[in-house]
């Protein structure tokens, strides 16, 4: 049970909803943004988070669309679910990374924008974003705006006050680039993970970003360069290991020795993987 009264709203525009965060904030309210619900419900239900109203944002059609625009990029609405991504198949590296956070009915249930936006430091949705150079296009009360997802995201999705995500833009090639996943977790299939990453390959070149590895998610220019450098893969590996070291996640899950002995194998294993890709 949730322990406080909220207001709950599901308006079916961009613009009734920035207005509806504007006009409760002026009250003296906490609205928050409602996608899936998964984690506002889950953090509400243990007084991690409290709130007077919920906007859904699942009615907002831009919200929802899964196109391709004029120029032939892919545009996928913040509401979608993640097994609608992995079901569209549209962008395969981001189905797959998709389709290995949570089960299968919470799949149906956790949407785009709610794991870009989460409070839980993995949000592994944005890793193949990160290496296709998507776009994230962002409403406020004073319209649209697109933004780099590699400028907006910065460890965590920085948006304004009121603002919320709409969709994401990738680039067509991109989505459809040759790409590795990998997720290791500490015991189950389903967990969060200890090391994910889920990278593409363009123009010869791998790029490799990571979750679970750090306290946020990330894409480095440094790691990339050492990872497309020459030597072996054993010395790429270390010299990558060593970049991060001091970062590296110490926790329940696994210290920062053993996340780092796993980050090495990871990579062998990916340049070996893609090496005639
Ligand atoms: C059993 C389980 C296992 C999980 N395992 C993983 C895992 O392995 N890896 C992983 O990455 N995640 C994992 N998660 C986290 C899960 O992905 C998040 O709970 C999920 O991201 C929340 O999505 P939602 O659509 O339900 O968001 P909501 O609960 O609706 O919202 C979450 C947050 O995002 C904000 N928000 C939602 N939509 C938008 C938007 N469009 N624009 C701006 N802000 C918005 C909300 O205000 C809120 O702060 C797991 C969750 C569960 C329940």
């Amino acid at each position: 049970m949730i322990p406080f009264d909220f207001e709950y709203y599901r308006p079916d525009t961009m613009q009734e909803a920035t207005d509806i965060f504007r006009q409760l904030e002026s009250e003296g309210k906490t609205p928050v943004y409602y996608s899936g619900g998964t984690e506002l419900i889950s953090m509400a239900r243990v007084g991690n988070v409290i709130f007077d109203a919920a906007i859904d944002i699942k009615n907002i059609p831009e919200c929802r669309v899964l196109e391709y625009d004029q120029d032939n990029n892919l545009v996928l609405g913040s509401a979608l679910t993640l097994s609608e991504i992995t079901e569209s198949n549209q962008f395969p590296l981001l189905g797959k990374t998709a389709g290995r956070i949570a089960d299968h009915t919470m799949q149906c249930k956790i949407t785009l924008g709610g794991n870009l936006a989460s409070t839980i430091i993995y949000r592994e949705t944005v890793l193949p974003l990160l290496t296709a150079e998507s776009r994230a296009v962002v409403a406020s009360h004073d319209g649209l705006r697109e933004y780099p997802i590699n400028e907006i995201f910065n460890q965590r999705l920085n948006l304004e006050k009121g603002s919320f995500l709409v969709k994401i833009v990738t680039n067509r090639g991109f989505a459809e680039s040759p790409y590795f996943h990998i997720k290791k977790t500490k015991n189950e299939k389903i967990d969060y993970p200890l090391l994910t990453t889920a990278g593409i390959k363009v123009g010869g070149m791998l790029r490799i970003p990571f979750s679970g590895l750090c306290s946020y998610p990330f894409r480095s220019m440094q790691i990339e360069n050492i990872l497309n450098d020459t030597g072996s893969f054993e010395e790429r590996a270390d010299k990558i290991a060593d970049t991060v070291s001091e970062n590296i996640l110490n926790d329940t899950s696994g210290s920062s020795e053993y996340r780092k002995f796993v980050l090495k194998n990871t990579i062998i294993n990916v340049l070996e993987t893609m090496k005639d890709v």
